[in-house]
């Protein structure tokens, strides 16, 4: 067997790549950043010339490549490697994979950046090779793949796991991205813990909140966690709210996919022990005792790099097939 594996992380500001080995041990990794110019017209080039580069360095030849794995944000049909839509980097009805393989001429595999994560964490992270699990990345969205008997659950056209926009308050909740009402990222993400945190300043003009955002104070996800650390009451509702938010979700999904983990990730996870034991409090409060006995909440391990190891998976996967 060809003895190495690239994976590529596609986002809409950077690109992470990765050198991997095919038991997974990462070799190397590199930083581009996205050039959204023309439509991403540019990011294959940009991103074969810096495997081709990296090569040389470590002096390997092509040959020596079992293939590409590439995770990418946005609407993508996985089989055929074709982007429907890639808003931040600007593709539309974009062939990746065939031009990535005629650029390169090296098999590609493509998945969501998402659900490439979960994978990733899946098989070297925090996920322990697992066959069930929950991935849920908190950051300015929630980003979220699901994983039932060792397979990402992707859908009949691409939107399986797309826990972020799990309808909890469709009546009353805040405007999604996505254009729907109350999805689990308008209470979970940094944005809806910011925007739940405007709210409550407007409520309470002369609270604790409003005067540390008076005093010129940026009011971030990060300050309200810090705030609830301290038991500050208003932030410490904020994420409890959030918290909730996610437990309740967990609970949702575990009637449907009874995973044996919720793997949590992202910039707002962080926020470490504090989130977590909030999580699961609302978590056992909701689900069904043999859903929660089973399931344990947890954080990530892999960090930014949880895509790179689920591009390199899925060469390895099929590789080995
Ligand atoms: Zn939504």
């Amino acid at each position: 067997m060809k003895p190495y594996i690239i994976g590529v992380d596609i986002g809409g500001t950077g690109i992470q790549s990765g050198l991997f080995d095919t038991n997974g041990q990462l070799v190397s990794t590199w930083n581009l950043k996205t050039n959204n110019k023309d439509r991403g017209s540019s990011i294959v080039e940009d991103v074969s010339q810096s495997i081709e580069k990296k090569l040389s360095e470590h002096q390997l030849d092509k040959s020596m490549i079992l293939g590409i794995g590439i995770g990418v944000a946005g609407f993508i049909d996985r089989e055929s490697g074709f982007i429907h839509e890639s808003i931040n980097i600007g593709w539309r009805d974009f062939p990746l994979k065939l031009q990535m393989e005629k650029r390169m001429g090296l098999p590609v595999l493509i998945e969501n950046d998402a659900n490439a994560a979960a994978l990733g964490e899946r098989w070297k992270g925090a996920g322990n090779g697992a066959n069930d699990l929950i991935v849920m990345t908190i950051g300015t969205g929630v980003g979220g793949g699901v994983i039932a008997n060792g397979e990402i659950i992707a859908g009949a056209n691409g939107m399986g796991g797309e826990i972020g926009h799990y309808p909890l308050d469709p009546k009353n909740g805040f405007l999604c991205n996505c254009g729907k009402h109350g999805c689990l990222e308008t209470f979970s993400s940094a944005t809806g813990i910011v925007r739940h945190a405007l709210e409550q300043v407007k409520r309470n003009p002369f609270g604790r909140l409003a005067r540390l955002t008076k005093k010129g104070n940026n009011l971030s996800s990060k300050l309200i966690f810090q705030l609830a650390e301290e038991d500050d009451p208003e932030a410490t509702a904020i994420v409890n709210q959030a918290a909730d938010a996610l437990g309740y979700t967990i609970a949702a999904l575990g009637v449907i996919c009874n995973p044996v983990y919720a793997l949590i990730g992202g910039g707002v996870s962080q926020a470490g022990e504090l989130l977590l034991s909030k999580i699961e409090r609302s978590f056992k409060k909701y689900a069904l005792t043999r859903v929660s006995d089973i399931c344990e909440i947890k954080l990530c391990t892999l960090g930014q790099d949880a895509g790179i190891f689920g591009g390199a998976y899925l060469v390895q996967k099929n590789g080995s097939r």
